[in-house]
């Protein structure tokens, strides 16, 4: 049933004459599934090549559909970007996070952190930063436990605003990561003013890193960036052991991908955590 959602965004198209029909049933579905608690998040590791330890996970989400099975989040998270219900969607990602955060005290699993994904859409909305705020408050979760993944994007439109969102959460102490950089922008200027802890060097130049010279000479070149500006630099997309050696060589400070684990719900999570197969 695992690949089942790969194509529910056709589900809702396909054969449909007006397209606007099948946007309208999506939405309602999701506002649906949020009632009905059919979101997941699963956890994916990130591997610090200092020490071979887990100390943060990715949560990525998943929608347990009554009658498609497991729901991908490219089948449904664009289509809420459009409709604005992503807002919904990013205020229970939040909470459920913090939820399992606070599971996970007094636990083998309490160091852990968990990076959450919010889009440029979700930062325009007001109340977010409140929401992450009252969401660690009301769950006892420290908020350095927490970081929040935004993509370039949100460094270069809206400034004004995002700083001041960006702002507000980093004085909270929540850490704030780049994702999938490298693709999109080609300005840097930004990393100059945004307080940002974390660096995710795109999936798509680590997977030819072995094979392609250009993909090499840029890793290298993003993580020396990353470290003289004083931010930590993560590799995602990992999928062999020659690309962490490779990695490792060049003082990645971490790395993400299938040769790790691949997103995985938090009771398997903990159970690999617990047998140490994954450090
Ligand atoms: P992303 O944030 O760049 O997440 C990384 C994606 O790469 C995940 O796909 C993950 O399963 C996949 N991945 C990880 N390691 C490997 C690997 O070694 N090889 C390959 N081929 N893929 C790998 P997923 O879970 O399908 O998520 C896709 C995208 O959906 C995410 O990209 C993110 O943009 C979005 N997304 C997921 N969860 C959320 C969420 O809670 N909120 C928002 N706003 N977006 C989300
Ligand atoms: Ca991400
Ligand atoms: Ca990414
Ligand atoms: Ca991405």
């Amino acid at each position: 049933a695992k690949d089942q959602g790969r194509n529910t965004y056709q589900f809702y198209t396909e054969g449909m004459q007006d397209r606007e029909v099948s946007r309208l049933e999506l939405d309602k579905d999701i506002s649906q599934a949020l009632a009905k608690d059919e979101f997941v998040l699963y956890y994916q590791p990130q591997l610090d090549l200092r020490d071979s330890s887990i100390k943060s996970v990715e949560a990525l989400i998943r929608w347990q559909h009554p009658r498609r099975g497991l729901v991908q989040p490219m089948d449904f998270i664009p289509l809420a970007e459009e409709s604005g219900r992503i807002t919904d969607i990013g205020h229970w990602v939040v909470m459920a996070a913090c939820k399992q955060l606070a599971a996970w005290r007094d636990t083998p699993f309490a160091h852990l952190r968990i990076a959450v994904n919010l889009s440029g859409r979700e930062l325009d909305d007001e109340h977010i930063v409140d929401h992450i705020q009252s969401s660690l408050e009301a769950n006892g979760v420290p908020p350095d436990r927490l970081e929040v993944e935004l993509t370039e994007e949100v460094f270069i439109q809206n400034i004004e605003h995002n700083m001041n969102q960006l702002t507000r959460l980093h004085h909270l102490g929540v850490h704030l990561a780049i994702d999938d950089f490298g693709v999109g922008y080609s300005s840097l200027g930004y990393l100059r003013n945004f307080p940002v802890d974390l660096l995710k060097i795109d999936r798509s130049f680590i997977t030819d890193v072995m094979e392609r010279h250009d993909d090499a000479v840029i890793t290298r070149a993003v993580i020396n960036l990353a470290h003289n500006l004083g931010i930590e630099v993560v590799a995602e997309g990992v999928e062999t052991a020659e690309q962490l050696r490779f990695l490792k060589n060049h003082r990645c400070d971490l790395i993400q991908g299938y040769f790790i684990s691949r997103p995985v719900p938090a009771d398997e999570l903990e159970k690999a955590l617990r047998s140490g197969k994954l450090e």
